[in-house]
């Protein structure tokens, strides 16, 4: 298996509520590692650039006002096969769907103020990261 390194982040919903701490303890439960994190507020025009792969559907704009509305919380996290495993611990986009035990099950709401963000491949990945942080604030052990 491979050390991977994936981005993710607690959303506005979450972070309003005070569940930064409940997330971070399950991601660092699943034996990843937080090697980056910061505590930011997106403009309108970042929010659309990071989603921008999703700028076609229709519920792009309250997409983007939705991770404007408050801070995030943005962390890297290191581990193996860590894309994937990030996956696993948020589960499905829908909380209603996610599976007993993830984070969108206990801290998500909807669809859309569904607590949390993960990349979803090795290029997204690698492509996240880097709109969030220089290499200089990593700190991998
Ligand atoms: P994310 O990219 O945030 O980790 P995801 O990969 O599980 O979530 P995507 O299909 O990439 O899901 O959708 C990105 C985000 O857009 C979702 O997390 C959710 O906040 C929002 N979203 C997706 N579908 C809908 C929808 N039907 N209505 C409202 N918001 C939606
Ligand atoms: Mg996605």
């Amino acid at each position: 298996m491979a050390i991977e390194r994936t981005l993710s982040i607690v959303k506005p919903d979450a972070v309003a509520k005070n569940f930064i701490g409940g997330i971070l303890a399950k991601l660092e439960g699943a034996q990843l590692t937080i090697i980056g994190a910061k505590l930011m507020r997106l403009s309108p025009a970042q929010a659309a650039l990071f989603y921008g792969v999703h700028r076609e559907r229709s519920f792009f704009q309250e997409l983007v006002d939705f991770m404007t509305s408050g801070p995030i919380m943005v962390q890297v996290l290191e581990g193996e096969n860590a894309i994937l495993r990030n996956r696993e611990v948020m589960g499905a986009t829908d909380p209603a769907k996610a599976d007993a035990g993830t984070i969108r099950a206990e801290f998500g709401a909807n669809i859309g103020e569904n607590a949390v963000h993960g990349s979803d491949g090795p290029e997204t990945a690698h492509e996240e990261i880097a709109f969030f942080f220089a290499q200089a604030e990593l700190q991998p052990r």
